[in-house]
This record gives C-alpha cells, structure tokens and sequence, in this order.
C-alpha cells in the first residue's frame, strides 16, 4: 500500500493475481510425480504434453476457476497452513488452548492471534458499528483551512492511507545506498488513471458504477441521500482532478518520469497553497536533505486543486478515504458494500470470499512478518535453507562461467556483468534478522484500532529508513507468501519460505528436479538482473548503464530471434503469442533453464544420480520444469492472457525453452527435424 513494496513493483514471479480462496480442489500431498507424465505422447513432438498429460487429464479446470495450475494447488495449500496458524494463535491468545504445537512460540504470537482473533469477531465489529470511526469523523468535520487540512492530510497518512498524495522512503537513484524522503501521486481510489479519463465503454461504466458505490457509502455513513450524491460529485472531481495528472501505467515505466529530488525551498515554489513545512513536522520528517518529489507536474495539479477546492468538499473525500480504509474492520454492510464495486463489478468476482479468508489477508497484510516467523518454524528447516542457498550458489557459478565464455558482450561488459553478480545477494527463505513489533499495540476485541496502529507502525518503519543506509536484507514480500523476485537497486534476488516447498523445492526429491523446477527459477530470476532492464543498474544498485551500444545492438539482435519463435506460437483459434510483450520473460525462461541445467551437470560430475521410474537425472530435470507449468485454462482466459500478461502461455513457456536446447533434445533423444528441435536455436544466456 505504501512505502518500498508498492512502489517499486519487484519482478513478480507470477504476473497475474491468483484467486487462492476460490474453492475447488487443494492437492494436500503436492510432490512432483510421475503419473503426470502422458506416455502415449512423444516427448521430442510436445514435451508439454508428454510432461504434463496426465496431469492434465487428472486436474479438470474446477468450475469456479478460469485457471487452474500445480502453482495454485500449492498457493491454496499455503493458504490453509497460514490460516491453522492464526486459527491456533487466536485460540491461545484467548485462553482456549494451552501447549499445542499449532499455538506456536514466537513472541509475537499473541499478537497476530489477538489481531486474527478481533477480525474474527464479528459480533463485536457489529456491535462498535461506527464508533470506532467517531473520533476521525468528528476530527475531519471541524477543518476550517488550509493548515487543519494539512494537518488531516498527515494524520491521514500516518496511517497508511494514501489521500491526495503518497508520502514514504525512498533509495536515491544514482547512489542507493541513501534513502531519502519520498513523495508520489497517489489518492485515487479506482485502480489507476483511465478509470477518471477514457471513453472507453467498460471506463465509463465503471466510473458511473464507482459514483453509485460513493453515494451508497456516504448513505452507510448516515447521510440524506441528496447530501450523499454530492459527496459523491465531490469525490469524483477531486479524483478526477488529480487523475488527469497522473503519469499512466506506461509512462511509470520510464524510471526517471517519477524521479526528481528537491530541497523543501523548491517544494515550496512548485506548490505554494499547501503548507508543507507544517505538514513535514507534523509526520516528523526533518527537511534539511533533499527528497523525491516523484511527479512535479502531479503535485502541481495538487496545489492548484487545495486552491480551488472549497474545504467542505475535501471533507467529503476524506470521510471516503478513513471509511475506504477502514473497512476491513467495519461492519458487514461496508464490507459488503465494498465488495459490490471493487471485486464484483470491477473485478467480475461472484462470491465474496470468507471470513477466514479476508482475516488471513489482513493478518498477513498488516503484521505478515511475525505472522512469517511461525511459519518459517513449521515449515521452512534450516536443512531447506541451506539447500537452497547451496542451489542458488550453484546457479551462480553456472552464470559467472557463461559470462567468462558469451560471445556478445565486450570485455568491459563482462567485467562489469561479473562485478554485479559478485555485489548481488540471494535471501532465502526469511530475513536474517526479524522485525521487532514490541512497540505496536494489538488489543483482543479491537479490530479496527488494531488495523489502524498496524498501519501506523508501517509507515513509523518506512520513514524511520530517511537518512539512514538502506538495509539490503528487509523482504519486500512476507516469508509465507508463495514468491520470488528481483529487485535492482537492493540488487537481490529473493526466495520465500512460502515458495520453497513442493513440490517447486523438495528436499525429499532428487537434485535433477529440484535443478529443472527451483534451480531453473533462481536462473530465471538472476538473469533479469544482467537482461535489458537489469544493465540500467550496476552491483551497487545504483542507476547507471553498463552497456555499451554495441552490447544493446547484440542483445536485440538475438532477442528478435525469441520474438520471432514465439510469435509462431498459437494460442486459442488465430491469436498467437505476442513475442514482444513476453519477450523478457521469454528470454528469462530460457535463461533460467540453461543455468539450472548447467548448475546441475556440474553437480552431476561430482556426484552422479540415478535412474529413477526409468527415467535418466536429466530426463527428470526437464520434466520438473514442465511440471511446474501444467495449467487447464478457459479458452476465454487464455485468450486475455494473451493480450495481458507478459509471461508466454505454459505449455510454450516449456516447449519454447526445451526446443532451444542441445541438453533436452540429448536427454531425449531427439532428432533434426523434430518439433522440440529449433533448427536455429535463440540464446542469449
Ligand atoms: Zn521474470
């Protein structure tokens, strides 16, 4: 929501927003197995078959799923193994349980049960209805002038809620090891700028849909329903306002669009109508170094805004932004109300997803690390820790030996490719050391005080970071959650203790598919930081481009090779894989299998592996890699991943990949000619 993680939109390992609570089956025993294989198939004519048939057969998409994947068997069971640990934590918290395994040992256990526990506890949430929304509303009503508003404005984001602007921390970009003051567009409350500005007829009829939600909810408040169409005009023009200067989704692409440091003198000068040193004391930033102020033209619009604004409409947005916020902690009729507009009508959700389910959202959302700690004791060893580090380890060298031999990057490209592989860290599993929640207060019974302290202590922690070296060992993403990714200016690639488990990681299996799964992953995501995005920023995070010109024109000139195989490739009846949206990932995957496979010839050399089921080592490492990617999918869905999604669709991202490679078509025993067999093979790792 704010700070690091929203803004810097680390490379995700799975694009697209993955249902967990959906229902449908949940595989308990997940492992990599055998019988996924469709022998009648001819592994060198669609190894996505041969990998993946039985699999296949034997998952029908549930019917409540666009989609249905070995990676959401694994997500829905993560789910499961998070909620019996807040379930226990909430039972010991309140007496109910005494010296159960499950009621974990951590100290911060009775917090996330009271937290857990007081979510749960609908009759009391009832009960308070507004009352715990008294103090703010009433705060809110008697703002007279331009400082009340500035001092709501920093009362409103020192509890994480993003009104009108967003305030945060942030690495400086030509020297990361600073972290500086951070203030970015931000306070809109419909996913992002077109919904206030196209024409489009699905905008259009969201925004419409979205003055119907406001009025609705300004009526749950307790307005007369011609004050709550007002409020809702009022809302709408503001947002509107500030929405036609927001950069687009494309434009933040560009990393230097929403990058511009300035003193508090030249704040001052760009937006005169809003009192910042006053609104700087009263979050408790010094202003004597510089800052990010992301979008100068953005907090432009802001400033003329705050002119022309008359206070009581700003009212009118601020109730909505403290009621918006407030909801997961509100009564039924707000949730509900919520649901209609942002998952239902937006989202073409049909079923709310339950209370169990919302209540692990928000516990993990708000205090996920320590939530992460008891997992981490249950289900991530040190044993797994330590194999995966010696994993990613091996994939390294693996990759530091590739740019001693690649023959498309000159010499000082190397050198300096070589110097970032030795600066970047891997994290595996869960911080080295974890974050110390002693002075946030979580009360039984509390639901919505405990939401809103948990989001204060947030942003205390994100601003805390100004002036300060930047730690190079905070997690982005909690250790319970099932993901990976890279992130340039920390320069790390991360492994959660969430992701790291079968069958993706499994200590019980043999190397060759724990290397063609999580090895060629590691490879995938470690590539991206050397890729046409990664050469932006050097070893030490900082923006500055290693390449020379002529690397860039040997980079693109093997990249139109990926462009043109995939864009070969058929979809569902004439859409085709769109080889340049899916090109970096394209190029990622075929990466990330080469490293993983070389990582484990290596290996293999020092200590061979057997046959096993009568498949060779090798044979087995390209069938984990396919069996991580066996996915049932609507043609609709598949036809919309298409268009969206930067990753090719499964069963080209397996046969895409195995086709380029010399080590599939000898496991396999493929031949010149066949289709697993690209007559001229892309490379670029
Ligand atoms: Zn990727």
């Amino acid at each position: 929501m704010f700070g690091m993680n929203a803004r810097r939109l680390p490379v995700l390992l799975f694009l697209f927003a993955v249902c967990s609570f959906c229902g449908g089956q949940t595989a308990t025993n997940l492992r990599f197995n055998i019988d996924a294989v469709d022998k009648s198939a001819d592994p060198c004519a669609d190894f996505y078959q041969f990998a993946c048939g039985g699999w296949l057969k034997k998952n029908p998409l549930p019917g409540n799923r666009a989609y249905w994947a070995v990676f959401q068997q694994m997500r829905d069971l993560n789910q499961e193994r998070v909620a019996e640990i807040l379930e226990g934590a909430a039972k010991a918290a309140s007496g109910e349980l005494k010296g159960n395994d499950k009621a974990g040992q951590g100290p911060d256990q009775k917090k996330i049960g009271d937290f857990y526990g007081s979510c749960m506890d609908e009759k009391a949430i009832e009960t308070r209805d507004l009352g715990g929304l008294r103090g703010e509303l009433e705060r809110i009503d008697a703002i007279k002038n331009a400082n009340d508003l500035a001092a709501e404005l920093a009362w409103l984001h020192s509890f994480g809620t993003d009104a009108v602007f967003n305030m945060g921390a942030d690495q400086k970009l030509a020297d990361a090891s600073q972290v500086i003051a951070y203030l970015d567009q931000s306070g809109l409350n419909m996913p992002e700028p077109g919904y206030y500005t196209s024409d489009d007829a699905d905008m259009v009829k969201a925004r419409a849909g979205y003055k119907a939600h406001l009025e609705r909810e300004f009526e749950l408040l307790g307005d007369q329903p011609t004050h709550a169409a007002a409020a809702a005009a009022d809302v709408l023009t503001i947002e509107s306002a500030l929405a036609r200067a927001e950069l687009t989704p494309v434009e933040r692409r560009d990393r230097k669009l929403w990058y511009h440091e300035m003193t508090l003198a030249e704040l001052e000068k760009l937006a005169p109508a809003f009192p910042w040193a006053g609104y700087f004391a009263a979050i408790g930033v010094s202003t004597d170094r510089i800052m990010n102020v992301a979008v100068p033209k953005y907090m432009q619009a802001a400033n003329e805004l705050m002119k022309s604004t008359p206070i009581g409409s700003w009212k009118n947005y601020f109730r909505w932004v403290v009621v918006r916020a407030a909801t997961p902690a509100l009564p039924k009729r707000f949730r509900d109300a919520n649901f209609d507009f942002y998952s239902h009508t937006l989202g073409g959700v049909k079923e709310q997803s339950s209370r169990t389910e919302q209540c692990t959202r928000q516990t993990n959302a708000n205090i996920g690390e320590a939530v992460g700690r008891e997992y981490v004791r249950l289900y991530f060893p040190p044993s797994s820790k330590a194999q995966a580090l010696e994993m990613v380890g091996k994939v390294e060298d693996a990759m530091r030996s590739d740019f001693e031999q690649i023959a498309w990057m000159s010499a000082r490209t190397k050198q300096e490719a070589i110097r970032k592989l030795e600066l970047l860290r891997a994290m595996i599993g869960y911080p080295d050391y974890w974050r110390d929640y002693s002075s946030l207060t979580i009360n039984p019974g509390d639901a919505l005080g405990n939401l809103f302290r948990a989001q204060e202590f947030e942003f205390r922690r994100q601003l805390g970071k100004i002036g300060r070296p930047v730690d190079r060992g905070e997690f982005y993403e909690t250790p319970q959650s099932v993901e990976g990714y890279h992130d340039n200016p920390i320069n790390v690639i991360v492994f959660t203790a969430g992701i790291l488990q079968p069958p993706f990681f499994d200590p019980q299996m043999d190397d060759a598919v724990n290397f063609g799964m999580a090895g060629a992953v590691m490879g995938h995501e470690l590539s991206h930081a050397f890729d046409d995005k990664g050469h932006l920023f050097d070893g030490d995070g900082n923006m500055r481009n290693w390449w020379t010109d002529e690397d860039a024109a040997h980079y693109n000139e093997r990249a139109a090779c990926f462009v043109k195989q995939y864009s070969a490739y058929p979809v569902v009846d004439d859409v085709k894989v769109n080889g340049q949206l899916t090109l970096g990932e394209n190029i990622a995957d075929n990466g990330g299998l080469q490293l993983g496979y070389r990582a484990f010839e290596n290996q293999a050399r020092a200590m061979p592996e057997k046959t096993i089921d009568g498949y060779t080592p090798e044979q087995r490492l390209f069938l984990g890699w396919a069996q991580w990617r066996c996915m049932n999918i609507t043609d609709a869905k598949a036809k919309e991943l298409a268009r969206s999604d930067g990753h090719s669709p499964g069963k080209w991202r397996v046969n895409g990949v195995v086709s380029n490679m010399e080590g599939f078509a000898k496991a396999y025993g493929c031949k010149k000619g066949d289709a697993m067999v690209n007559a001229e093979p892309c490379r670029i790792w």
